[in-house]
């Protein structure tokens, strides 16, 4: 199944942990897990923490200080900036899932990571129940 990711800048992470534990619930799978997989060159998945929004924040701020969005590329699309970024990040996660629940740490979060937005995306979720 799809996850839809709205998002309103241009470099940006999207907390999307509600969505992928909705999905998870809906799915009826109390056991396995679930890869989630940005179908994008330009936008990532990354886990990190979201209890303090100053840490995405900050790993934003360096990630775009690091990697300008100019810097004498060749890409004539005049992004490659953001697909250097989405190279770095991965497309994709691999969460745990007990009991129906997201097998994360209190600390943690599912981020969509946009790098070239405000665009609309699609993350995609594939379930894999414990045998
Ligand atoms: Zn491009």
């Amino acid at each position: 199944m799809k996850i839809d990711v709205e998002t309103d800048s241009r470099t940006q992470f999207v907390d999307i942990t509600s969505k992928v534990q909705k999905a998870v619930n809906d799915s009826g799978i109390t056991n396995g897990i679930v890869h989630v997989f940005s179908m994008h060159t330009t936008g990532a998945i990354t886990i990190n923490e979201n209890a303090d929004p100053a840490v995405p924040s900050d790993i934003l701020n360096t990630i775009n200080r690091v990697i300008p969005w100019d810097d004498n590329f060749r890409h004539l699309e005049g992004n490659s900036a953001a697909h250097i970024k989405v190279s770095l990040f991965g497309p994709s996660e691999t969460i745990p899932i007990n009991r129906g629940r997201l097998v994360l740490g209190t600390w943690q979060s599912v981020f969509f990571c946009e790098f070239d937005g405000p665009r609309n995306r699609k993350v995609h979720l594939t379930f894999l129940p414990a045998s």
